[in-house]
């Protein structure tokens, strides 16, 4: 997982650096699948079938720009100078994935919407500071929630991350908020457990709804901006171990 985590890093920090005015996302995406392909692995979202969408969905990364929350099919739009994009990437490596996200500016965004991606990067390194061996996922989960309120932003509800390992949605569900129905479902972390925790934030309502190519884009209801932070990581006895990180 350590090496399927670490290609995931390394195709998000390159996408990254590409993400520029005048860049198309599928142009983003030919790369990540070159660098994918070149390095052995397969791409976890690439043929993923779901309930609403009418197709597979048909690439390497997701991107979704601006009011996009995740499930942005790549394809033909330019990025802007100003706009925000999420760059969501999994990949399969010697039988084990490897999950993550980061949402960047394109040129020069507005400095509220560049609080939304400190606030929501913030939000996944207190997640991942507050984890521990014996601790329920609720605890942290309130205090996600909790950051993200305080600054006026709002968790988004109908996404939540996932355990990962030899697939990349395995059990538990891993909320980014609580409330009465998440805590029935409740978890303790456990040495080894392997989590990918993916906190989406909005900056107006949490609502979301379905549009685009087959369905798969989900956007705010509102419009307003989103943004997506997500690392796999290894729960261990005194903290926890981001498997999706460089260095
Ligand atoms: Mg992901
Ligand atoms: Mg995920």
């Amino acid at each position: 997982m350590r090496r399927a985590g670490r290609l995931v890093y390394d195709v998000l920090d390159s996408v990254a650096r590409q993400a520029v005015p005048g860049v198309t996302t599928g142009a983003l995406n030919a790369g990540a699948e070159r660098m994918i392909s070149d390095a052995g692995a397969t791409p976890l979202f690439k043929g993923v079938v779901n309930n609403q969408a009418s197709f597979p969905f048909p690439a390497a990364l997701c991107i979704s720009v601006n009011d996009e929350v995740v499930h942005g099919v790549p394809g033909e739009r330019l990025l802007c100078d100003g706009d925000i994009v999420s760059l969501d990437c999994g990949v399969r490596l010697n039988g084990y994935c490897g999950d993550s996200a980061r949402t960047v500016a394109v040129g020069t965004a507005a400095p509220d919407v560049l609080r939304l991606l400190e606030v929501t990067e913030a939000t996944l390194s207190l997640a991942i500071r507050e984890i521990r061996a014996g601790r329920m996922w609720s605890e942290v989960a309130l205090q996600m929630q909790r950051l993200v309120e305080a600054a006026g932003f709002s968790v988004v509800r109908d996404f939540v991350g996932h355990g990962i390992g030899q697939d990349m949605h395995e059990d538990p569900k891993v909320p980014n908020y609580c409330d009465r129905k998440q805590l029935r479902s409740d978890f303790r972390l456990q040495k080894g457990m392997t989590l990918a925790i993916e906190p989406m934030v909005t900056m107006g309502s949490h609502a979301v709804e379905y549009t685009g190519p087959g369905r798969w884009t989900v956007v705010t209801r509102d419009g307003k901006y989103a943004a997506h932070f997500e690392h796999t990581v290894v729960v261990t006895e005194t903290g926890s171990e981001v498997l999706t990180a460089g260095g």
